[in-house]
């Protein structure tokens, strides 16, 4: 037995979110070939079929790439502040993809710990995330390498799952059983398991061959990256962030932008020193962060295998062909893929 809903009824009840003043953002094309997530006006916009593969990820409606956290205003010699409410307009987030939405279980681990963000987890509790089951995958996914897979349900609070030209529906949360009370309809039947890619790597081994700090791998394999960091822009994890004074002599805000640690800036010292000086430090540093610094902290790993890196890197250097490289270089028995 499952709980199910028609396409055309899942649209109608976008729609009648929307009506109802709530956002709602999900998979859209805004422009040829170019599908992002993006606040949606009608269910209409809404790609719900077909591989679908947003070029950013979720966290753009938890962790914004521009934030004020407050304005200033300079009277004189005084200064007046002006605090900024944190955001708490209820959100749905639909058609997620199983790997951004773990995503943003991973994110909430960075964003609760020790200080709250506040502006993160206002927007975080104001949501609800419905994730779509992936039907199909390309060359770049490689989600079951890392602990999820095309059903993955973490970080979401409804799934649904193509059935019969609809979806069966589960919901995961209190959040989600109110988002769908009353409109799903029993069925006796329940959605096949899509299958998910190959697994391509092994944490194990990748954390195994991070062991070799200087491996000369990162002066050869990460030589064409241009610095630009869409990597991990569009990258569902990465989460760094710089806050900055912007304004002039009568008053500004202060905010916190996204920041990347592919940019030749960000760790450059005010005395002119940057201990990651060249390119592929700063590779072996996102690697480092995401297979060995973070699963030490957070007990699992800075990487839902969306494989966005790879699609929006102007080099096709993704992490995965980083990956299976270092792992090439391992002997089979540590943490052997399957
Ligand atoms: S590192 Fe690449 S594959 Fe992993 S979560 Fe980030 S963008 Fe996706
Ligand atoms: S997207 Fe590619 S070229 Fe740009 S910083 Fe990342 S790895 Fe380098």
């Amino acid at each position: 037995m499952s709980e199910t809903i028609t396409q055309q009824a899942l649209r109608a009840l976008v729609d009648e979110w929307i009506g109802a003043g709530t956002k709602v953002a999900g998979p859209s094309y805004v422009k040829k070939d170019l599908c992002q997530y993006v606040p949606l006006t009608s269910s209409a916009e809404l790609l719900l079929e077909g591989f679908i593969h947003p070029r950013n990820s979720v966290k753009d409606f938890f962790f914004p790439r521009h934030e004020k956290i407050y304005e200033y205003t300079l009277k004189g010699h005084e200064v007046e502040l002006a605090d900024m409410t944190p955001a708490s307009t209820p959100q749905v987030i639909v058609a997620a993809r199983p790997c951004d939405t773990a995503a943003v279980a991973i994110l909430d681990a960075v964003f609760n710990w020790g200080e709250k963000d506040e502006f993160y987890t206002q927007r975080r509790e104001a949501a609800t995330i419905v994730a779509l089951a992936c039907v199909t995958h390309d060359s770049h996914c490689f989600c079951t390498s890392v602990g999820i897979g095309p059903d993955a349900e973490k970080g979401a609070d409804v799934m649904l799952l193509p059935l019969d030209g609809g979806f069966e529906v589960r919901c995961l949360t209190e959040k989600g059983k109110t988002l769908f009370a009353g409109r799903t309809q029993p069925s006796d039947k329940t959605a096949v398991i899509p299958e998910g890619p190959k697994v391509k790597v092994s944490p194990e081994q990748v954390r195994a061959a991070l062991e070799d700090y200087d491996n000369p791998l990162w002066k050869t394999a990460t030589l064409r990256c241009l610095s630009c960091g869409a990597c991990s822009f569009t990258c569902p994890t990465c989460h760094c962030f710089d806050i900055v004074d912007e304004g002039n002599a009568h008053g500004g805000c202060r905010a916190k932008n996204w920041d990347s640690c592919q940019l030749c800036m960000f760790t450059k010292h005010a005395s002119g020193h940057n201990p990651r000086n060249v390119q592929g430090q700063r590779q072996r540093q996102r690697t480092q962060h995401k297979f060995r610094i973070y699963p030490d902290k957070f007990g699992e790993v800075l990487c839902t295998g969306c494989g966005n890196c790879a699609r929006n890197c102007p080099v096709s250097l993704g992490i995965l062909g980083t990956l299976v490289e270092l792992c090439a270089e391992m002997p089979k028995t540590v943490g052997e893929s399957k």
